[in-house]
């Protein structure tokens, strides 16, 4: 085994799984109930108001003992049928996965986007999905998906203009959002954007182990949920909901998991620290002071446009050409010298970027510690750097205080 480092703690920088809070721990540490015991309807109870909360919903939210992957899976087949046309939108290869699932389901998913790598540095065009869906006289798609912060790039989308897009066509289709990485760390409001279903999953924004993932639900997603014919057993949400009423779930719950989850939302609505807005404020800070340190550095941010830089991660291309190093063969660098783990470029962008993770348990500290391996990293690989990203990370974050309601 691999064991260059026996002291001290792991910098787990890729986006998610995040490091999780020692607090978040120790709450996970309590012994596993009864699922069916007085106890357990208590738990439940706490911890579906806390999931609404954070994702700013009035309706149900389903908990599965799954991955981000069984959530789509669930999103999917809850509210279409087999044959139906879905319009996807290729914001990167998370993106392209979901779009994967839905051919293996038997769907008709169509997928727009910008051609090639660059394509991968944008958000979702909404214009594009309004112009589709004016073309759609006869209303064959059912559903709009796209991926809310799309994790393999460092790209969020804007959610609220989908649903002005899909409004604006007069469509009725549904709208499904990914917000696996997003929610929790990046602005999320599932009621007020109009999403119809928002899948996400534990181990980003909510600093929980990977174990459990969501659905958020709207009414009209329910109604649909009624007559679509895509085989649903496990991921059906009728039962659940149902169930859920009395704080309890028709099959054997992730009980520690929950625990966690109660204590990350105590953690993530804590009146102290700002709540919610306090959340996406922390975040949109470390997302600044990490990119002065890429610029500082002279190295591209994955993300072209400013509007859409995501909170939750700063995806760090390589120079081209002759200076190009393999961004893996600098990630192993900063793995094996200096004990952090980043980001590998997926799909379209492998060897090209890395991705540093500004979510779970991580504080300025944190980033300056990371920031330092990257920039150590980045010497010893060759890689030409314009000056140091430590300074300009250190420059912006001591000129930059937290808003004291976040200060502990
Ligand atoms: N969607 C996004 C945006 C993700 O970041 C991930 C995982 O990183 C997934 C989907 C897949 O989730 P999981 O790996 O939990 O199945």
């Amino acid at each position: 085994t691999l064991d260059f480092h026996p002291t001290g703690r792991h910098f787990l920088q890729i986006p998610g799984p995040s490091p999780v809070p020692d607090r978040i721990l120790r709450a996970m540490s309590l012994p596993t109930i009864d699922h069916r015991g007085p106890e357990f309807g208590v738990l439940g109870h706490r911890v579906l108001k806390g999931i609404g909360q954070i994702f700013q919903t009035k309706h149900p939210v389903v908990i599965y003992p799954a991955s981000g992957t069984g959530a789509w899976e669930a999103a999917l087949s809850n509210v279409l049928s087999p044959g139906d046309s879905v319009l996807m939108y290729e914001t990167g290869h998370f993106a392209s996965l979901w779009n994967k699932m839905a051919v293996r389901l038997g769907l008709k998913p169509e997928f727009l986007g910008l051609p090639g790598a660059e394509g991968w540095r944008h958000g979702v065009r909404a214009d594009m999905i309004e112009e589709r869906l004016k073309a759609d006289t006869q209303h064959a798609i059912k559903a709009v998906c796209v991926v809310h912060n799309e994790t393999s790039t460092g790209v969020t989308s804007n959610i609220l203009a989908v649903r002005k897009a899909i409004d604006a066509a007069k469509h009725p289709a549904l709208l499904l959002v990914d917000s696996i990485s997003g929610l929790a760390s990046a602005e999320y409001r599932h009621d007020e954007w109009g999403v119809d279903v928002t899948i996400s999953g534990s181990q980003k924004g909510l600093m929980l182990p990977p174990g459990i993932s969501f659905n958020a639900l709207s009414p009209k997603a329910m109604e649909a949920s009624k007559s679509a014919k895509l085989p649903k057993a496990f991921w059906a949400w009728d039962e659940i909901v149902e169930m859920n009423k009395t704080g309890y779930w028709p099959y054997t719950p992730n009980t520690n998991l929950l625990y966690g989850l109660a204590e990350a939302c105590d953690m993530l609505l804590a009146p102290e620290h700002g709540g919610l807005e306090g959340t996406f404020a922390r975040h949109r800070r470390w997302g600044e002071g990490v990119r002065a340190a890429v610029k500082a550095w002279g190295l591209q941010i994955q993300c072209a446009d400013p509007a859409v830089y995501s909170p939750v991660l700063t995806g760090v291309m390589m120079p081209d050409g002759v200076d190009g190093v393999d961004a893996d063969a600098v990630r192993r660098i900063i793995y094996e010298r200096f004990d952090c783990s980043l980001g590998t470029g997926l799909g379209k962008v492998k060897g090209r970027m890395f991705r540093i993770g500004h979510l779970g348990d991580c504080n300025d500290l944190t980033l300056m510690g990371a920031l330092a391996g990257c920039e150590m990293g980045l010497k010893i690989a060759g890689v030409k750097l314009a000056g140091s990203g430590v300074q300009a990370a250190m420059d912006y974050f001591g000129s930059h205080p937290a808003p004291v309601a976040l200060q502990k």
